[in-house]
């Protein structure tokens, strides 16, 4: 098809007449969104200004002014020589296709439309042929209920369907060729229920879609370029676009189906939403596109609507979503869409494509609010995050001899380890995602003056450091808990600290060589850390050995209840390790056993204690062998028997002074146990037992019971008696140290 490149000025008759119209100077705007969309809603929110029920729908109208300005000129402006033509106007060939009508006659009448208007016949196919004498003719598509667009055909091929009962609900025209350089296409449909539309042009869509309206009549005409256009073209199509979803809840299984804008999921009942279903009315203009983060298994494939994303049956919550739109769809439209997500509620709106929810946290996502706006319309004001994920700090050491060192990751050691140089300042920072706060962290040279809180970055100190401890701030310290330790001249690594406690040493002038910062979520534990050493006050540390006796496959007295002197001995101990622990850094508590495992009592568990340099050394048991008859509280500190030597503690085990002190320490338990309980008081006892022989520090061992009682094993079971005990022992080992 050979385009003709010098331009032109056309005689054209359309009216009898002739006119000028210089094509270069022709100023035609008319934009191709003429479209009105009709956005079903049931948001009352900001989305909507209009009082919304459920059969109110929002009137989304994308309109353009349509100026068909004609120009007539009686001079030709440009430099191009033009050449006169004169042509016969094209004439276009029509006919339509009814239901129960079968095809009418052709028309080639311009001002005759095609089809019935007023019998409610829906329009089933059409064809259109122009004769003329340019090149190129006309190609047409139709929208089929329940097919969709067909592919566009031309020169009196069929579009639509016959024989099928299939209605046609919208259509497009073009024109090819040096026809469509010539005249523009104009078309309007009668549709169901609507009547006649105004006037699209060039391709532009006609008629409606989502309605199940469908075509009764099709009007067409040719107008020559720079022509006014034969009336209206503001709404030349009609678009019912809705979109609705449905949630699939733990517990619940799939909800009912609901309309843009509305809840999908529960809040307030801690339920997952596990999976989700996307229905779009009409996909003619493009799609929504859904998917979802999935614990266990991460993001899933982006998914078309009207396909599940998430998981059932597999009580896997989803986490996080994306939603996005495509094609002329993503044109004309925002999707907008909020999370609620556990532990945190609502998140603020993302749109096309964020993400919404959280990934790494371990939350489920409970509800969404998915909001389908046309351009342009009253947004949702956005929060502030519409995302949370693990959040992490970074660290930088500034060391003695070595200078500033690089940044190091969460949990990676900030300074140096047995190279003897002292840490000097670091500076460390929360990188977060989503949630508002930081760390604070103070230093201490000497265990008294502590230097300001610094924080987030800031460098903590210029000197050597003995104590250190963090804190985190604002939603960071809710969701999170900082853990760190410090790795000490002479010592090595201490226990973790925790959220404010201290790490280092106090009066030991020992400086800190490196530390050790993590944060970790709320209520996930931290490897390591067991509450205790990670402080050492060489001046008012009273370090607790406490020794549950037996454990593992040696049970210790059983009662014929079942009760086993293992669980009670362990039991007792961790009520008194976590009292002495409320006395925030006054006590330092280490256990023979934290677990129902088995430790060596002749010399393991004593050598432990000596290891660990324990102020006293205290053991848990429960007593049997009395005839069912005896019951009551003895405690034991140690007697010299030839007969059994000391093993690891020659040194010590007759020392006067730790046998003036076991039995001081004997006294104070047995007396505040006995008035904690109002047991029988069968008196403070002296015996060589293992443990209380080869411990170095002052010694006892607590019978805190008979097993082998009937009234006393049921005491010994229960937790508030065991409480009582422990009351006493902690109550005893208070008055031990402060006399
Ligand atoms: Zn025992």
């Amino acid at each position: 098809m050979k385009k003709i490149a010098i331009p032109i000025v056309l005689f054209i008759s359309l009216i009898g007449g002739f006119a000028y119209a210089d094509e270069n100077q022709s100023k035609t705007t008319i934009s191709t969104e003429n479209t009105e969309i009709t956005v079903e809603s049931t948001s009352q929110s900001e989305l909507s200004k209009s009082k919304s029920s459920e059969q109110d729908t929002v009137s989304t109208t994308t309109t353009t002014e349509s100026t068909t300005e004609s120009t007539t000129t009686s001079t030709v402006e440009t430099q191009n020589a033009h050449k006169l033509v004169e042509e016969k106007a094209p004439i276009i060939e029509k006919q339509a296709h009814i239901r129960n009508v079968g095809w009418m006659s052709i028309t080639n009448d311009d001002n005759a439309y095609i089809g019935t208007v007023g019998r409610n016949l829906p329009l089933e196919a059409f064809k259109l042929k122009v004769q003329s004498d340019y090149t190129g003719d006309v190609k047409y598509s139709a929208h089929v209920r329940n097919v969709g667009w067909q592919n566009f055909v031309q020169s009196g091929q069929v579009a639509g369907t016959t024989g099928r009962a299939l209605s046609i609900e919208a259509l497009k025209i073009q024109l090819t060729g040096q026809l469509a350089e010539r005249y523009d296409i104009y078309y309007r449909v009668h549709v169901q229920n609507f009547g006649w539309l105004d006037w699209a042009k060039n391709g532009e869509e006609a008629g409606s879609q989502g309605f199940a309206y469908h075509a009764e009549a099709v009007d067409v005409k040719l107008v020559e370029k720079g022509q006014t256009a034969p009336g209206n073209t503001v709404n030349p199509f009609k678009l019912n676009l809705s979109l609705t979803y449905n949630a699939h809840v733990s517990n619940i299984g799939w909800m009912s189906s609901l309309k843009n804008g509305s809840i999908a999921g529960t809040t307030g009942r801690n339920l997952p939403l596990e999976a989700l279903e996307l229905h779009l009315s009409t996909n003619s203009l493009g799609n929504v596109l859904a998917r979802a983060h999935v614990r266990s298994i991460g993001w899933q494939n982006w998914t078309e609507s009207g396909k599940q994303i998430g998981t059932t049956g597999r009580a896997l919550p989803i986490e996080a979503l994306q939603f996005k739109l495509t094609n002329s769809l993503e044109k004309k439209f925002d999707i907008y869409y909020r999370a609620h997500i556990q532990n945190v509620g609502w998140l603020g709106w993302a749109k096309n494509g964020e993400i919404a929810g959280s990934t790494g946290m371990g939350y489920h996502l409970e509800a969404i609010e998915i909001k389908m706006i046309s351009k342009g319309s009253p947004t949702p004001s956005q929060g502030t995050r519409t995302f949370v994920s693990q959040s992490s700090i970074k660290s930088q050491a500034i060391v003695s001899q070595l200078g500033t060192l690089n940044w190091v990751g969460n949990n990676q050691i900030i300074g140096t380890v047995g190279k003897n140089l002292p840490l000097l300042g670091f500076k460390t920072v929360v990188e977060s995602n989503g949630f508002n706060g930081g760390i604070n962290y103070s230093v201490s040279e000497n265990g008294k003056d502590w230097h300001s809180i610094t924080s987030d970055g800031a460098l903590s100190n210029n000197s050597s450091i003995q104590i250190v401890k963090f804190n985190l701030t604002g939603e960071i310290s809710k969701y999170f808990d900082v853990y760190y330790r410090a790795y000490v001249q002479n010592i090595g690594w201490l226990g973790w600290a925790k959220n404010g406690s201290n790490a280092g040493t106090s009066n030991y002038n020992y400086h800190i060589e490196a530390i050790q910062v993590a944060i970790q979520r709320k209520n996930l534990g931290f490897g390591g850390y067991t509450g205790q050493g990670n402080y050492l006050d060489k001046n008012s540390r009273r370090l607790v050995f406490l020794d549950p006796g037996h454990g593992g496959y040696d049970p210790g007295a059983t009662s014929y209840t079942g009760l086993r002197e293992k669980d009670v001995t362990l039991s007792i101990s961790k009520i008194v390790r976590d009292k002495l622990l409320q006395y925030g850094n006054k006590y330092e508590v280490i256990m023979s056993r934290t677990d129902d495992i088995y430790v060596d009592f002749k010399t393991e568990r004593s050598e432990m204690s000596n290891r660990a340099n324990a102020d006293i050394f205290v053991s848990v048991h429960v007593n049997s062998g009395g005839g069912g008859s005896a019951k009551g509280v003895e405690v034991y500190w140690y007697e010299y028997d030839s007969a059994y030597q000391p093993v690891v503690n020659q040194k010590y085990h007759n020392d006067p002074i730790r046998l003036r002190n076991s039995e001081r320490l004997a006294n104070s338990i047995q007396n505040n146990i006995i008035k904690s309980t109002g047991a029988v008081n069968r008196g403070v006892r002296r015996a060589t037992y293992a443990v209380v022989r080869e411990a170095k520090a002052p010694a006892v061992l607590i019978e805190t019971g008979y097993i082998d009682n009937s009234s006393e094993v049921y005491k010994l079971a229960s937790k508030q008696y065991q409480e009582k005990i422990a009351n006493g022992i902690v109550n005893g080992i208070i008055e031990y140290f402060n006399k």
